[in-house]
C-alpha cells in the first residue's frame, strides 16, 4: 500500500471494509515501516512475532469478509504503551523490575480494540512507571524522535508518540498522568488526548498515581480521537472508578461561533518559548475571526499546581510501587541476607534513580511526621486547584494553553535539570488534578523545524465537545498529519 503511512486509522479502516485494503497487507506495511526505521527510533520494548501479527490479520480478514466484523478498526495496526497488561505478551513498565513479567490477563481498554479486530503490533518504550517526561528514564534506554533523532519524542508515552508519527502505525494508546499523552503529541505533531478521569477503565493499566492515571490515544486528526473514544469509554465492572459512556453529554457539535475560550495569563508567565506564544495567539485569532469570544483570564493558584501535583503523584507511587518487592513477582536480587535485605537489594536494583527519588520523597510525605505539612496540605490545594478551574469553566467552555514551555529537548537535557523538567508540566497537571479533558493538537513546526502543540482543556465530561470542535476548527491551516517522519524519507 503506497499511502499507508499517512492514512488514518479511519481511512485505513474503511479501506479494510471497503475490500480495496487487505488487513494482512496493512500489517505487513506496518511491520516494512517498523524494519526501515526502529532501529534508529526505538519506538517499541516488544514487537509481537511476525507469524503471530499476519495470523491474527488472516483471521480478521476472513470475519470482514464474512461481514461478521464490522468494526472501523477491524484490520488496523496499533501499538500500546509497555503499562498496559496483554496476556501472554511482556509487560515491563521500561523498569527493571518487570523486565521478566508476562500477565495473565488483558486490560480492558486494549481488549475493547482487540474485541473490534484491531491488529496489536508490540509494546512501547516509555519512562520507567511512567515517571518522567522524555522516554530517558526506561531501563531499555530512550526513544528519539523522528522529527529529529538527537532530540528527544517527549514521555513518559514516547513510545507511543513515535510509533505514530514514524508511521509505524495509525494509532496507539498511551497514558496520562500529568501530561505523558499531551506533551509527546505536541512533540511528535500528533493530536493526544487525555480523556476526562474515570472515561476510560484503568483496569489492567499499572498504576503509578491512581487518582490522576488514565488512558488516552496518540493519532494523526482529532476524528480518529473521537472514534477511539466511541469504543473505549464506558464502565467497567473490574474499575470501580469508571464512568458511565453517557456521563460524556454533549452530543450536539459544537460551533465557534458563541464559544467561550479563556487564555489563562498566569500560567503563561512562568516562560514559553516566544515561538510557541506568538502561535497561541495566532490560534486564538484564528478561532475569534470563525465566531468564538477568545479572552485573557487569571486562573489562580497558578504557582501550586506543580508542587500539589508532585507531592500527590510521588505519595501514590510510593503507596502503589510498594508491591514490588522481591517476592510476590518481577525482579528478585540474586543474594541477599535474610527478608529485609531481599526487600532492599530487590528494590535498589529492580528500580531506576527516579523511580527511588520518588519513592523516596512519597514515603517522607506520607510520614507520620510530615503527612500534615505535606501530603495533607497538598490535598487541600489541590480542592483549591478544583475550585479555579471550576470557577473559570463557569465562564469560559474550553481552556487554551500552550502544552510545554518549548520544543523537543536535545536527548540528555532533562538529566542536567530534573527539576526544570517537573517545572515544564506546568501546563499539563492541571487537567490531571482536577480530573477534567484535554487534548494536545499541533499547530505548526518551530523554525527549527520541530512540531509545536497547543492544549485545550474542558470540564470534566467535555471530551467530545473538545474534540468534535477542533475536528472542524484546527487553527493553523497546515494539513493534518504535519509531515510525520523526515527522517526517515
Ligand atoms: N512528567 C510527569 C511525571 O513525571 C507526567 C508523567 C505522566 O503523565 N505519566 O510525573
Amino acid at each position: 500500500m503506497k499511502d499507508y503511512k499517512d492514512l488514518s486509522a479511519r481511512s485505513l479502516g474503511q479501506r479494510i471494509q471497503e475490500g480495496t485494503v487487505d488487513a494482512v497487507e496493512a500489517a505487513k506495511d506496518a511491520l516494512a515501516a517498523i524494519e526501515e526505521a526502529e532501529e534508529k527510533l526505538h519506538a517499541f520494548l516488544h514487537i509481537l512475532p511476525r507469524d503471530v501479527i499476519l495470523a491474527r490479520a488472516g483471521e480478521v480478514q476472513a470475519r470482514v469478509e464474512r461481514k461478521e466484523l464490522t468494526s472501523p478498526l477491524a484490520g488496523v495496526p496499533f501499538a500500546v504503551k509497555d503499562n498496559l497488561c496483554v496476556a501472554g505478551v511482556p509487560t515491563t513498565c521500561g523498569s527493571r523490575m518487570l523486565s521478566n513479567y508476562i500477565p495473565s490477563y488483558t486490560s480492558t481498554a486494549v481488549q475493547k480494540l482487540l474485541d473490534a479486530g484491531a491488529i496489536l503490533i508490540g509494546k512501547t518504550n516509555m519512562d520507567e512507571f511512567a515517571m518522567g517526561s522524555s522516554t530517558e528514564t526506561s531501563y531499555f534506554g530512550p526513544s528519539k524522535n523522528p522529527f529529529d533523532p538527537s532530540r528527544t519524542p517527549g514521555g513518559s508515552s514516547g513510545g507511543s508518540a513515535v510509533s505514530v508519527a514514524a508511521g509505524f502505525v495509525p494509532f496507539s494508546l498511551g497514558t496520562d498522568t500529568g501530561g505523558s499523552v499531551r506533551q509527546p503529541a505536541s512533540f511528535c505533531g500528533l493530536v493526544g488526548w487525555k480523556p476526562s478521569y474515570g472515561l476510560i477503565s484503568r483496569n489492567g493499566l499499572i498504576a503509578y498515581a491512581s487518582s490522576m492515571d488514565v488512558v488516552g490515544t496518540f493519532t494523526k486528526d482529532p476524528g480518529d480521537a473521537l472514534m477511539l473514544m466511541s469504543m473505549l469509554a464506558g464502565k467497567d465492572p473490574k474499575d470501580s472508578t469508571s464512568l458511565d459512556f453517557r456521563f460524556v453529554s454533549d452530543t450536539k457539535k459544537p460551533e465557534a461561533k458563541g464559544l467561550r475560550i479563556g487564555i489563562p495569563t498566569d500560567l503563561l508567565q512562568a516562560g514559553v518559548d516566544p515561538a510557541i506564544r506568538k502561535l497561541l495567539y495566532k490560534c486564538a485569532d484564528r478561532w475569534r475571526e470563525a465566531g468564538a469570544s477568545v479572552t485573557e483570564l487569571e486562573l489562580g493558584h497558578s504557582g501550586a499546581l506543580i508542587p500539589a501535583y508532585y507531592t500527590i503523584a510521588c505519595a501514590e507511587a510510593s503507596s502503589n510501587l510498594e508491591r514490588y518487592d522481591g517476592v510476590k513477582y518481577g525482579y528478585r536480587a540474586d543474594q541477599y541476607a535474610g527478608l529485609s535485605d531481599l526487600y532492599k537489594k530487590s528494590r535498589s536494583q529492580g528500580f531506576g534513580a527516579e523511580v527511588r527519588r520518588r519513592i523516596l520523597i512519597g514515603t517522607f510525605v506520607l510520614s507520620r511526621e510530615y503527612y500534615d505539612a505535606y501530603y495533607r496540605k497538598a490535598l487541600q490545594v489541590r480542592r483549591l486547584i478544583a475550585g479555579a478551574f471550576e470557577a473559570a469553566f463557569r465562564s469560559f467552555d474550553f481552556l487554551l494553553t500552550p502544552v510545554a514551555p518549548g520544543t523537543a529537548p536535545l536527548l540528555g537535557e532533562y538529566e542536567k535539570d530534573p527539576v526544570g523538567q517537573y517545572a515544564s508540566d506546568l501546563f499539563t497537571v492541571g487537567a490531571n488534578l482536577t480530573g477534567g479533558t484535554a487534548v494536545s493538537f499541533p499547530v505548526g513546526l518551530s523554525d527549527g523545524g520541530l512540531p509545536v502543540g497547543l492544549q485545550l482543556i474542558g470540564a470534566p465530561g467535555r471530551d467530545r465537545a473538545i474534540l468534535r470542535f477542533l475536528e472542524e476548527n484546527l487553527p493553523i491551516g497546515h494539513e493534518l498529519p504535519i509531515h510525520p517522519y523526515p527522517c526517515i524519507i
